[in-house]
Formats: structure tokens, C-alpha cells, sequence
């Protein structure tokens, strides 16, 4: 566990929030769960430590129905990659966050270019995305009695999606403490790592089976591309998604 804490911001106000619920460890989770790459990941990593996990998924107006099939494969394939503590993986949820997607239209929900905007952010950022994701996802972690919200958001991401730092994530933790009135706790195990690192902790929390599962069933790409399966699995190989999911493992490959 070690490991992980440093990867989250240790401010006074998140102790203070967090102390009385750290006594007590965690026994279920709900997993934010997009089906890409970094998802599947925290999927795994969490039956690896929860005794009970549910996932929850978005439809926002992504142009790809992709992304929704690629949830369901990496779910099912779960019970042969992580066949002993695939036992523990429950109900899936899907919300319908279309009215979101409206007026947070980005490059990834309609038909625009990806180029920066005047922020120096791509057009592939959806405004506020991850607040949203995780306000819904509080709410439901509430109504169905789960300890824990665990995200793939990760501050290495080439991107830089302000709402996907630890600091906004330390601050949501807080509001939705406040709001709640209950400790909210939100788990990022993948925040610090690179995405060769990615591929290594799923590499050790299931072997080859959960690496073959990421790659073969897993979906990043921006296009909605499956048509090709490359060493990093499907995608059109020249989005920046696909771009950062090739090199990173061919990094882990090669290291
Ligand atoms: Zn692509």
C-alpha cells in the first residue's frame, strides 16, 4: 500500500477529512470503469484488494458505442484472468449522462478536430468530465453501500487534464466529504505511474492472462478504430491515444 499513498497529495485538510475512516480498511469498491486500458487496470487492481466490486460506466455521447462493447468483453474475460478473485466482481452500472455530453461538447464527443484550444488543452478535453464522473459515482457508491471510488486518472498522461490531478481529486474528495457528510474516499492507483508502468502492475496483479485481456479486449483509441490488432492491441495507431497506449508498451517490453 505504501507505494501507492505517495501518489496521492497529503494536505492537512484531506487528513483531517480522511482519519477517522482510515481505521477502518475498505471492503468493496466501485471502479469507475470505461473500459480503456487504465480502467481495465484499475479494475483488476481492485478485486485484487476489495472483497466486493462493482463497476460504473458513462454514456456521455462518446462517438463510440466502441467503448461500451470493450467495458462488457473486459468485464466477462475478468473470470479467466483473474480467475481466483474474479469472484468478486458484481453489478455493473451504466448512467446515462447524455444531457452532460451536450454541453460539454468536445473532440471525443463530436465531429471536431483535435487541436489545442486557448488553455494549451486538447479539443479531446471534456470540460469538468471527471468532476461530474465522480460526483455521480459518489452518489451511486452511497445508494448501493461502497466503501471505496477508484479512477485510472493518472498526472503523467502526455494531455494534462486539469481534472485528472491529484489535487483535484484530493479537493473532490473533500466536497464530496462535506457534501455527503460521510468520508469519501477516492483511490487513483494508477496517478504517478507512466503508461510502461501501467502495463507492469497489471503484468503483477495477473500475470499474462490480464495482460492478453487489457490488450485484446481493452479500448483507447479516440477513433473508435478496431480494425487493426497491433502488439498494443486495436486502435488506428496514429491518435494521440493510441500513440501514448504503443509507446508505453513498448516501453514495458523493452524494460
Ligand atoms: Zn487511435
Amino acid at each position: 500500500m505504501g507505494f501507492f499513498v505517495h501518489a496521492r497529495g497529503q494536505t492537512a485538510d484531506r487528513r483531517f477529512v480522511m482519519s477517522a475512516f482510515d481505521l477502518q480498511p475498505a471492503a468493496s469498491a466501485l471502479v469507475l470503469f470505461s473500459g480503456g486500458q487504465d480502467s481495465a487496470t484499475c479494475l483488476a487492481w481492485a478485486l485484487d484488494r476489495y472483497e466486493r466490486v462493482e463497476t460504473c460506466g458513462f454514456d456521455y455521447g462518446q462517438r463510440h458505442a466502441v467503448e461500451m462493447q470493450a467495458r462488457l468483453a473486459v468485464r466477462a474475460g475478468m473470470a479467466g484472468a483473474m480467475s481466483d478473485r474474479a469472484g468478486r466482481l458484481a453489478e455493473d452500472h451504466v448512467v446515462d449522462l447524455t444531457g452532460y455530453g451536450a454541453i460539454s461538447e468536445s473532440a471525443l464527443t463530436a465531429d471536431k478536430a483535435m487541436e489545442m484550444d486557448a488553455r494549451g488543452l486538447p479539443t479531446t478535453f471534456v470540460p469538468g468530465r471527471n468532476l461530474v464522473f465522480l460526483s455521480v459515482a459518489a452518489a451511486l457508491a452511497d445508494r448501493r453501500g461502497l466503501d471505496v471510488l477508484v479512477g485510472g486518472m493518472c498526472e503523467t498522461d502526455f494531455s494534462g487534464y486539469p481534472d485528472c490531478r491529484r489535487d483535484t481529486i484530493d479537493a473532490m474528495e473533500r466536497a464530496l466529504s462535506l457534501g455527503l457528510d460521510k468520508p469519501v474516499r477516492i483511490e487513483t492507483p494508477l496517478m504517478a505511474l507512466t503508461k510502461a508502468e501501467t502495463w507492469a502492475l497489471a503484468d503483477r496483479i495477473g500475470g499474462d492472462p490480464l495482460v492478453e485481456l487489457i490488450l485484446e479486449a481493452s479500448h483507447t483509441c479516440y477513433r473508435g478504430d478496431r480494425s487493426e490488432r497491433h502488439a498494443w492491441g486495436y486502435g488506428c495507431g496514429d491518435c494521440p491515444a493510441c500513440e501514448l497506449r504503443a509507446r508505453g508498451h513498448a516501453e514495458w517490453v523493452a524494460s
